[in-house]
């Protein structure tokens, strides 16, 4: 994952918000796990990647970076 830039949020979608740090806000059935670009704290947990796509995002519980998942370019921050 990587931290997202000013204007990039789409309108349409909202932001996952982590209230617990190591409570991961997203639990899913894949293999890869997630974690905040900035401080490496799990956000997401077994995901698959076309879970993972643009609209994704998570803000941080620690330190309220706003994570977003790009699939092309894989910019994705694996754990
Ligand atoms: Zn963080």
């Amino acid at each position: 994952m990587r931290a997202i830039r000013a204007g990039e949020v789409p309108r349409d979608g909202g932001t996952a918000i982590q209230e617990e740090v190591d409570r991961p806000v997203f639990r899913g059935n894949g293999a890869d796990d997630y974690v905040c670009v900035s401080c490496g704290n799990v956000l997401a947990v077994s995901m698959q990647p076309e879970q993972m796509t643009k609209k994704v995002r998570i803000r941080c519980a620690r330190c309220s970076t706003v994570n977003v998942s790009v699939i092309d370019g894989w910019e994705l921050r694996k754990r």
